[in-house]
């Protein structure tokens, strides 16, 4: 596997993302899609731990069980849908709330139709759609996005957009012109959230070589506040 080494530094990001409207975020019934077990926590762990202090139900549908991760590495599925419960569980999510859907990573977009139909039922009337941007840099994360904007549409409901990838692999040029907000994360926000991300262990750490999740890829997730499109 190679390094991933970020498009441009995180000072750029963080002077680019200077002065983001606050976003002041509805209280209502949540939907977090995750593309691979892990992503929950990293793009909008600071938003679930939020909406979960303030009492407001929080689902998360995971797309894929997060196999693909490392090649020749059987069992990381079960290991991953494992470590994804834990991780909801630091941001007071249960596993009951946590949806799984075992489409195949690295696959998602030929699985589309399929996703629109599994979702929907998933999505009522006057809940907002949290979703990976359509433009997140991995194939995945834009399948899922592509179909949220769908749901949404579908459902007459409002969707927001995480970034992850975007972080690494895009620049600051690719958000020009879209309406971006923020939301700020106090201290103990920002601690479930970290803890989240702790619990997806077999992305953090490696017996074997490099891990996916280094150091310089989390350290947007270390942000006191994350960055929504909408
Ligand atoms: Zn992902």
């Amino acid at each position: 596997l190679p390094t991933i080494v970020p498009e441009v530094r995180e000072d750029v990001w963080l002077s680019a993302l200077k002065g983001l409207e606050e976003w002041r975020v509805p209280h209502v019934p949540t939907v977090v899609l995750a593309p691979h077990p892990d992503d929950e926590s990293l793009g909008a762990g600071g938003l679930i731990a939020h909406l979960r202090a303030n009492g407001v139900p929080v689902t998360v549908v995971a797309v894929t069980d997060g196999e693909a991760a490392y090649a020749n590495d059987d069992g990381q599925a079960e290991l991953r849908v494992v470590e994804q419960a834990a991780a909801l569980r630091q941001l007071d999510v249960s596993e009951t709330a946590i949806t799984r859907l075992h489409l195949p990573d690295s696959d998602v977009s030929a699985h589309e139709e399929t996703l629109f139909d599994m979702l929907l039922p998933l999505v009522a009337e006057g809940t907002q759609l949290v979703a990976p941007w359509p433009r997140d840099f991995h194939p995945d994360h834009e399948a899922v996005g592509r179909v949220a904007a769908r749901v949404a549409e579908a459902r007459g409901v409002d969707v927001m957009w995480y970034l992850f990838w975007t972080w690494h692999r895009g620049t600051p040029e690719i958000l020009r012109g879209r309406s971006i907000v923020k939301l700020s994360l106090d201290q103990w926000e920002l601690a479930r959230k970290r803890d989240a991300i702790g619990c997806h262990v077999s992305q953090l750490h490696r017996g074997d070589g490099q891990p996916i999740l280094s150091e310089e890829l989390l350290a947007p997730t270390r942000w006191p506040f994350e960055v929504y499109l909408r």
